[in-house]
């Protein structure tokens, strides 16, 4: 079969007008909200800006890292600083303490001598001055072992004087009755040296007591061997030089005593023997034999009254170290 022909193409005559909406839309169209956008600028290269952020980033960082490291070492050395401060704080109060604990062993080895009647035996103005120096040093930590030990040497000193005194008053060296009766005047703080007093103190004399050592009695040796030399006199004679040892090592209640004496202190040490040696007299009577004496002559002449001798009892006591307090 042939093929059909092709059906013929029908064209409208008249083609239809294009159809219009005859209702306006039910909604209108919204006017629009925004503008039509602008022309933007072209972007940035991207590459760059990245590049320039990671150059301040890692610039910050390390500023950061720089000024945290700055803070650590700040804090180190601050701490370091504290840990310092801490140290010396630990160690002045132990140099204080131990300072502390010194004075008060030699305090108490100075209490040793409480009644002692000689008044420059004991240094207490010493005690003053070191006290003193432990204060005015008591924030540096390098001085203060220093005085610390000067303190400890004052105790030793004073340690061994109380030993030697020990020692000297237990023992009679010399075995002379002078020695005896000084050992128990004393307290072993008074030597007696039996040697050349005549020489010695410039004088004829039995016996003396020098300003520069007044701790030693000298006793003259050819005259402690005299045969008018009785123990009685010797004793009377070791208690008028006892009482120079006290006036030298005594000064300023010596001067207020020395008033009822004229200021002389040899009737004052004859005035101490008369009031405290029973029986004691200035002149005496010695038989060497049935038929012979000795008519003996102690001392300066002048027997001191009652009242006098009221003064040197009151004199004496008064006398002695009385341990105290030390104050800064
Ligand atoms: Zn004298």
């Amino acid at each position: 079969m042939p093929p059909a022909p092709p059906a013929p193409s029908q064209t409208p005559l008249f083609p239809s007008p294009p159809t219009h909406p005859t209702h306006p839309p039910t909604t209108p169209p919204l006017p629009p909200t925004t503008p039509p956008p602008a022309v933007e600028p072209p972007p940035p290269p991207v590459k760059k800006k990245r590049r320039i952020g990671w150059i301040i980033t890692v610039v910050l960082l390390s500023l950061a890292l720089l000024a945290a490291g700055a803070i650590g070492v700040l804090l180190y050395l601050r701490l370091e600083e504290a840990q310092q401060i801490i140290e010396d704080q630990t160690d002045l109060i132990d140099e204080k303490e131990t300072f502390g604990e010194a004075m008060e062993e030699l305090l108490d080895t100075a209490a040793g001598f409480e009644g002692v009647k000689f008044g420059t035996l004991v240094p207490q103005d010493e005690f003053e001055v070191l006290a003193a120096r432990g204060w005015n040093q008591r924030w540096n930590a390098d001085a203060m072992p220093g005085i610390t030990a000067d303190v400890r040497q004052k105790t030793t000193e004073l340690e061994d004087l109380l030993a030697g005194a020990a020692e000297q008053a237990g023992t009679n060296a010399s075995r002379t009755k002078y020695e005896e009766v000084l050992d128990k005047l004393g307290g072993g703080y008074v030597t007696t040296a039996i040697d050349n007093a005549d020489k010695l103190c410039g004088d004829d004399v039995l016996g003396c007591v020098t300003s520069e050592d007044p701790y030693v009695v000298h006793i003259d040796k050819s005259d402690s061997k005299h045969p008018s030399m009785t123990n009685f006199i010797r004793a009377g004679l070791s208690y008028h030089e006892f009482a120079h040892v006290l006036q030298l090592t005594n000064p300023e209640a010596t001067d207020i005593a020395l008033t009822a004496f004229d200021g002389d202190v040899e009737t004052m040490a004859d005035c101490f023997a008369l009031t405290y040696l029973k029986g004691w007299k200035l002149d005496h009577i010695v038989w060497i034999n049935d038929y012979q004496y000795y008519e003996v002559s102690v001392g300066y002449g002048y027997t001191c009254n009652k009242k006098q001798k009221q003064v040197i009892r009151d004199w004496y006591e008064g006398l002695g170290y009385q341990s105290a307090p030390v104050s800064q």
